[in-house]
């Protein structure tokens, strides 16, 4: 009789908005999908401008204009007002880790007043390890180096302290090229991470939309974070008004299955629990 019968606080902690180049659909039809499906509240998290590249609008299908920025800001927080008793629309980012520039980064984020800020390793070795065409990269530069320096780098974004919660942990599979055996030293090493770094991590329905048809994290990955105390949010990281809270049944199930008994929602950054 646990969770179906609860009043649950429900929530989709990763969306996107069309400033991003690849996500469609007014911002407002974000909100009004995610009353639809009955949540309690929403979190635009739309990616951060990227601030490691030169020029102003580095790359338009990747990130919103550097300028675009307080724009969005007013969107969320106009929208914020406008549903305000409905539901609680918030205010995130999904920034990227970049190494070496976590100064930048700093800035951007002192700048506006969010309520969560998401932390996700998208560059390795240079390059996109998730972007269309990027699942090349394995056979060019192996599989091996690739999870390697990944986790490497998601290891130090928990330490930065910038980020609230790690996204789609296990990133690199999204093409469907599974982390060698020979990498659990390095992914046991990032989960330590998150641990000491007290960050949460999504449990996220993007993987299901993916070729590898999976969330993330993987089953015993997530049962590995939960086990370690590393606590959880919700997200469907949609890209479209009709992906706002896709797969919620899925990773629920997912999470509960891992052992986790509770998940966060944030204000100001600052996290509250809910049971699950
Ligand atoms: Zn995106
Ligand atoms: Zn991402």
């Amino acid at each position: 009789m646990q969770g179906m019968m609860q009043d649950l606080y429900r929530t989709d902690y990763h969306v996107h908005t069309e400033r991003c180049g690849h996500a469609g659909g007014a911002a407002r039809d974000y909100v009004l999908a995610a009353l639809s499906c009955g949540l309690s509240e929403i979190a635009f998290t739309d990616h951060v401008p990227l601030y490691f590249l030169p020029g102003e609008d580095p790359d338009p299908a990747l990130a919103m204009a550097r300028s675009e920025l307080p724009g969005y800001v007013e969107e969320v927080r106009a929208l914020g007002e406008e549903f305000a008793g409905r539901i609680d629309v918030l205010l995130g980012l999904e920034a990227d880790y970049a190494e070496g520039h976590e100064t930048a980064l700093q800035e951007i984020l002192a700048a506006h007043d969010w309520d969560v800020v998401l932390g996700s390793v998208h560059w390795v070795k240079g390059d996109w390890i998730d972007a269309p065409g990027s699942g090349k990269r394995h056979e060019r530069e192996g599989t091996e180096a690739l999870w390697g320096e990944y986790y490497r780098l998601l290891g130090k974004a928990a330490a930065t302290g910038l980020f609230d919660v790690l996204t789609h942990f296990d990133l690199p599979k999204k093409f469907g090229h599974r982390m060698p055996a020979s990498l659990a030293r390095a992914e046991a090493e990032a989960v330590a991470a998150a641990r000491a770094a007290g960050v949460a991590i999504e449990v996220s329905s993007a993987g299901l939309r993916k070729a590898v048809k999976e969330e993330y994290p993987a089953p015993l990955l997530l049962k590995s974070l939960v086990a370690a105390g590393v606590p959880i949010v919700l997200s469907s990281d949609a890209h479209a008004p009709a992906e706002v809270a896709w797969g919620r049944a899925e990773i629920i199930a997912a999470a509960r299955t891992a052992g986790a008994r509770e998940h966060l929602s944030f204000r100001k950054r600052e996290r509250r629990r809910h049971p699950l």
